[in-house]
């Protein structure tokens, strides 16, 4: 039978103890608190907020959205970031992409200053993982955190396991190679260039797949003796409109040990851990005072 690993159950769990860790900083003077930095209005960005939004509040966090319009100029975006960094009631910031206009042009993963970086993209946190200087108080990436937690929640023997890791975006494919590495993980990262990806797959007991491509994995990519652990990143919309992963998930899901659904796997793990992130930030800020 293959094992499905949904968020749902873990999520459940972190939600309690997020708000107990909530109350507690609360009791001691500290209300966390998130910003959101969105240009625009795009749609799916909007969706995306929201979600962060409402899990912030159900923990007892403070949230505010920040939308700035499309013609922001690059000076100004600068000041306001500058203006969140130095305040010392907000705890953790985000910039929502996609940024328009002047601001595209902008470094915007140093501009949240590290102690605030909930995404985990300022160099000064990547360089932390890169050095495998990784802790409890530290701000890791969401996505790759998600994932580590889901492989932890449903016991994934990780030590000396293969891994294949599909994609090698800053945000997905290469932090989560490095966090699968320091988890005593052999990894391979598979990417555009790969020249024949079922030959890796095939030989995986763990894939992680962060491309965004419709039907990218089926069942001949995966040995059915191995009971591959198929951790699915990708979130597209298929020919029906429909919320699709990267595996024909109909095809993969009999020749697999387990799999994440889409949805319901790794997007509520993201939303997640950046709330993680939050509280972990409030606390490291509170012990600095
Ligand atoms: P990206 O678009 O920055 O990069 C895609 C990667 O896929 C590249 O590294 C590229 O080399 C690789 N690639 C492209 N075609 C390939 C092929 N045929 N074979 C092998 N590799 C190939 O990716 P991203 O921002 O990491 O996002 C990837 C997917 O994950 C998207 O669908 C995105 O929406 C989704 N995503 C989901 C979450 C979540 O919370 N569930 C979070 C982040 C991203």
């Amino acid at each position: 039978m293959t094992l499905l690993l949904k968020a749902q159950p873990l999520v459940d769990i972190r939600i309690a103890q997020m708000q107990e860790t909530c109350l507690k900083l609360k009791a001691q003077g500290v209300d966390p608190k998130l910003v959101v930095v969105l240009i625009g209005d795009n749609p799916a960005s909007i969706s995306y907020v929201t979600n962060k939004r409402r899990l912030c509040e159900k923990v007892g966090a403070s949230f505010e959205l920040k939308q700035l319009p499309h013609s922001t100029s690059a000076s100004d975006f600068k000041k306001i970031m500058k203006a969140i960094n130095t305040d010392t009631s907000v705890h953790g910031c985000i910039i929502q992409l996609p940024v328009y206009g002047e601001t595209k042009a902008l470094r915007l993963e140093a501009m949240v200053d590290p102690a605030k970086d909930v995404d985990g993209f300022h160099p000064e946190n990547t360089a932390n993982l890169y050095l495998g200087r990784v802790e409890e108080k530290s701000l890791l990436p969401c996505t790759p955190k998600g994932i580590m937690s889901l492989l932890k929640y449903y016991k994934v023997e990780l030590k000396g396991k293969n891994a294949v890791v599909i994609g090698r975006s800053q945000i997905v494919g290469k932090p989560i190679s490095l966090m699968l590495n320091l988890a005593g993980v052999t990894v391979t990262m598979c990417h555009s260039e790969t020249k024949d990806l079922k030959e890796h797959t095939q030989r995986a007991d763990i894939v992680v797949s962060a491309v965004g491509k419709v039907n990218l994995l089926g069942a001949e990519h995966f040995d059915i003796k191995r009971k591959t652990v198929v951790i699915d990143v990708g979130m597209n919309k298929n020919a029906e409109g429909k919320l699709v992963g990267d595996c024909d998930f109909k095809s993969v899901a009999p020749v697999v040990g387990a799999i994440t659904p889409v949805p319901g796997g790794v997007g509520p793990m993201t939303v997640l851990s950046l709330i993680e992130n939050l509280l972990t930030a409030a606390q490291n800020q509170k012990d600095h005072v």
